[in-house]
Formats: C-alpha cells, sequence, structure tokens
C-alpha cells in the first residue's frame, strides 16, 4: 500500500473548486480515483488555512482574519471530507483493521491540522479531536503558537500550552513548517511521536522549509518518519525536478536519519502547485518511482518508504 502523508483535498476542494470525486481537474494530479489507480491507499488529508497575509502568495480569497474564522473554515474542511467516501482512521484498531482488509482501489484516511490557528484556545482542542484530528503542525507561515516558514521564531506560550494538550490527547506532531527555533523548542519540550511529514533535505535545497540532517537524526531517534513533498521547488533549487530528485531527497534523508525506515512520501500533490511545478504528472509514476528507489535501496526498504514506514509509525503513535 502506498502511504501519501501530506495532501491538501479538502483546500483544493473548497477554496479553489477543484473536487476530490471524479477525475482531477485539468493540469492537476490529485482525486480519489486517481489516488486509488495509483495505488495509494491512505493519505494523511490536511486541515489547511490560509492567512489574510497569504492571500496573494496563495492565489485565494479563502483566508482567515481570526482565530475564529480559522476554526470555521477547518470545520468546513472537515464536513468535506466526510462527504469524500473517506474513513478516517483515528486509532490502531481501525488502522490495524484497515490495513488487513485494504485491496487496491480503497482509500483512507487520517486527519492532519496544518497550522493549529484553527484551535481557537488549546483548552477546545478536544473538539478538533472529536471530529477526527489525530497529527498537528503548530505552524505554517507564523501562527498563534509558532514560529514558521520564513517566520523565525519558537513556539510561543500558548503553543507550549498547545503541545501539553496534544500530549494529553494523544496527538501526534507535525514539526514540517516549524521554524528552527520552534523546532528546538519542540525537541526540549515534546516527549510524544513526533514526525515531519512534507519537508525535503535543507543540504540538497537550502532555506528554512527543509530540515537540516540533525532534525532529520533526532525525529529518526524518536521513532519518527520524515515524509518528501514533490513541490520541484523543494526538490532542486531551480525547480524543474522529476522523480530522481525524490529518490536523491530519500537517500539522503535515509543517511541522515540512519535509516531508511525513517523516510516515507508526503507529497502535497496540487497544494498550492499543479502538475506543471511536480516531480509527477500522474499517479501511475507512483510505479516508476518505487523502481527508481530500487536502485539505491532494497525491496523492502522501498515498500517502507512507497508506505509501510508510515503504517508501522502510526501502529506506534495513533491511540491504542
Ligand atoms: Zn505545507
Amino acid at each position: 500500500m502506498i502511504v501519501d502523508a501530506h495532501l491538501d483535498i479538502a483546500w483544493n476542494a473548497i477554496s479553489a473548486g477543484r473536487g476530490f470525486l471524479g477525475e482531477p481537474a485539468p493540469g492537476y494530479v490529485v482525486s480519489r480515483s486517481s489516488l486509488a489507480r495509483g495505488g495509494v491507499g491512505l493519505v494523511f488529508a490536511t486541515l489547511y488555512t490560509a492567512p489574510a497575509r497569504a492571500r496573494r502568495a496563495m492565489r485565494t480569497r479563502f483566508v482567515y482574519e481570526n482565530a475564529h474564522e480559522a476554526g470555521l473554515m477547518a470545520t468546513a474542511e472537515v464536513n468535506y471530507y466526510r462527504t469524500c467516501d473517506l474513513p478516517l482512521i483515528g486509532d490502531r484498531k481501525q488502522l490495524e483493521r484497515y490495513v488487513r482488509g485494504w485491496r487496491r482501489g480503497r482509500l483512507a484516511a487520517v486527519l492532519l491540522m496544518e497550522g493549529a490557528d484553527p484551535v481557537e484556545s488549546p483548552a477546545q482542542l478536544g473538539a478538533w479531536v472529536d471530529r477526527g484530528v489525530r497529527i498537528i503542525g503548530p505552524a505554517w507561515g507564523r501562527t498563534r503558537y509558532s514560529g514558521g516558514t520564513h517566520a523565525p521564531g519558537g513556539l510561543t506560550a500558548l503553543g507550549v500550552q498547545l503541545l501539553s494538550a496534544m500530549r494529553r490527547k494523544k496527538l501526534i506532531l507535525d514539526i514540517s513548517h516549524m521554524a528552527d527555533r520552534a523546532v528546538a523548542d519542540a525537541f526540549e519540550l515534546w516527549r510524544g511521536p513526533i514526525m515531519s511529514s512534507h519537508s525535503n533535505a535543507r543540504d540538497l535545497v537550502s532555506g528554512d522549509r527543509q530540515i537540516p540532517n540533525a532534525t532529520a537524526a533526532e525525529i529518526a531517534r524518536r521513532g519518527g518518519v520524515l515524509g518528501i513533498s514533490f513541490y520541484e521547488h523543494h526538490l532542486r533549487p531551480s525547480g524543474h525536478a522529476n522523480l530522481d530528485d525524490i529518490v536523491r531527497h530519500a537517500v539522503h534523508l535515509a543517511r541522515a536519519a540512519g535509516g531508511a525506515e525513517h523516510v516515507g512520501l508526503g507529497s502535497d500533490l496540487d497544494g498550492g502547485f499543479d502538475a506543471k511545478h511536480s516531480a509527477m504528472q500522474d499517479t501511475k509514476q507512483f510505479t516508476d518511482l518505487s523502481r527508481k528507489l530500487r536502485k539505491q535501496f532494497s525491496a523492502s526498504q522501498v515498500e517502507g518508504v512507497m508506505g509501510t514506514n508510515w503504517l508501522a509509525f502510526l501502529e506506534r503513535s495513533l491511540p491504542g
């Protein structure tokens, strides 16, 4: 089973009218049927919300001015997922049952909140857990909780409270988009499951959106997995990336993490970029990707990178 740890499915549907059911919109890659055709069985489906200052960068009017609006938008995304025939995996038992009965064509999701502003206050985290959220990345750009991409800074006081609440609710922490200072704060405070859903190697593409080797190593030491983004500028400084670039980042991250069992996919396909700006234009190419990975990794390592590493991570990280 292929697992993709980062897809902005509801955002694409609600903010841009590119629905998940049916075929992908022209020039895009992801839909329920295209993922199923490609052999994907599980996705980490995001609740992504854009702050007002990102209106231009994200080419959208679907933005929030405050936490309450962010909360309403993320609620709309949860409701969208309910219409997608996409079972939400919430605990180990559900995961185990789903994986055991999986056949090609079936698709399920784990809900990942990207940017925690929709959580109006850490005391209200329980409502989001009840709606199915199991993974939270506190940052995107800067949020009320954390420094983020192009927005240096640590966890805020509210961010420290959020992490305590997340731990009580047995959630998983996603460090993608967190600023270096905030990642350092999290390493100091956080004792729960930790991962990075869609961040590539900073050695290969400089900039704070990518992770340095030491971060990869620390996440691995804590049993986490690192998802590789397929966005061309996350793969190559010049863009124009292809499947070989995904392999390059997989090799690099596996080395930094001390093993390929800590590497997975977090494509972010269609998340603010179309097929032209992606290393993969069609989900059929997942097969080509595993063939290329096989030149660098053993057959079981390739299976791990393509999906079973995420499944093993969820098995040890989701609530029982
Ligand atoms: Zn992202």
